[in-house]
């Protein structure tokens, strides 16, 4: 195993809204930093068409939004790797952070792991997946130009992914289990205004049909009980997001669901080691709340190095 001779103040883990915000409170105090991110530098905000509610910024994209974040940490001096992170270890005063080739030795950890889409769990989802079956509007809307799909959920991201499929789509459905979203109603109301998208309520996919791609749902009507069918090319699935903490179960404590247990000061069960943004147990998870984390988080670090 290849070791890194350097030892790093404060190794990240995640390189999303909380871990990139981690990294330049921790640069600006004059700590080395380090990010190691397994997929996408940005984290799930990148898939976001449009951010409206980060203060001081009225629109920006997601993807412009988490660019302009690497940039500023990356300008600040933070080191950044693209692996993924297999597990932690403590040996004392130095944490060491493994990854499938190399271990990073570093004084403290911030675990930023953030969520990952949750799937249905209908049949042909998994085998359908990239071929009419998607978990990113932003990623893939475009392949959909003309055509009828549906978005599933009934939250912020279901509600702007089906905005932003509106815009190239014939028709959009937006499938919700409830008769109420749980999203930001000033896009359930832009919704309503949308010739082309239609509200479908108190419903649930049962299945998705097709033989190499999405050519139809099987849909069920809670309240009448009645099953339908309902012709698209694509489905977006956009239903909620779990954590993905099982490495790090032996050396922090997780809740039920899989959530790091951590409290607004970040401070795990572990000395030394902090979690923030969507990963640890919190009542709000927003890119507001991930970025607060990070900055905590980070200066907690700051004070566990100093003792
Ligand atoms: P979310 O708020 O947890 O909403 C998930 C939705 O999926 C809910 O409406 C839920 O229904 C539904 N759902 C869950 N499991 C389901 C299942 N098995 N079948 C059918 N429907 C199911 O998730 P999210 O929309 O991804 O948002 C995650 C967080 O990110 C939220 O805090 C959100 O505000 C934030 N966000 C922020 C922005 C931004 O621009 N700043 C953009 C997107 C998201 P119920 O309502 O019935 O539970």
């Amino acid at each position: 195993m290849d070791k890194t001779e350097h030892i790093y103040d404060i190794g990240i883990i995640g390189g999303g809204t909380a871990g990139m915000t981690a990294a330049i409170y921790g640069q600006r105090a004059g700590k080395q930093t380090v990010i190691i991110e397994g997929s996408t530098f940005g984290g799930q905000i990148t898939s976001s068409p449009n951010v409206e509610n980060y203060p001081g910024i009225a629109s920006v994209s997601g993807s412009e939004f988490s660019m302009n974040l690497l940039d500023q940490a990356t300008k600040l001096g933070t080191e950044t790797v693209m692996e993924q992170v297999t597990g932690i270890r403590d040996e004392g005063s130095v944490k060491v952070i493994e990854t499938a080739g190399k271990e990073y030795p570093c004084r403290s950890i911030i675990l930023a792991t953030g969520v990952t889409h949750r799937h249905l769990g209908v049949p042909n989802e998994e085998r359908l997946t990239g071929a009419g079956v998607s978990y990113c509007a932003t990623c893939d809307g475009m392949f959909f130009r003309g055509r009828d799909v549906a978005v599933v959920g009934g939250g912020s991201t279901a509600l702007q992914d089906a905005e932003f499929l509106s815009n190239y789509c014939r028709k959009v459905y937006l499938i919700h289990r409830r008769d109420e979203f749980r999203g930001e109603d000033s896009i359930v109301k832009r919704l309503e205004g949308k010739e082309n998208v239609e509200f479908v309520l108190n419903t649930t996919v049962k299945e998705i049909i097709g033989n190499t791609a999405v050519e139809r749902l099987i849909l069920n009507n809670k309240k009448t009980g009645k099953e339908y069918k309902l012709e698209v090319s694509g489905v977006f699935i956009a239903v909620g997001q779990i954590p993905q903490n099982e490495v790090f179960a032996d050396v922090v404590k997780l809740d039920e669901s899989g959530f790091i247990l951590a409290a607004e000061d970040c401070v795990t069960s572990h000395p030394g080691i902090f979690a923030a943004g969507d990963c640890r147990t919190k009542e709000v998870r927003q890119l507001t709340t991930a970025a607060a984390d990070g900055a905590v988080a980070a200066l907690a670090a700051c004070k566990y190095i100093a003792e």
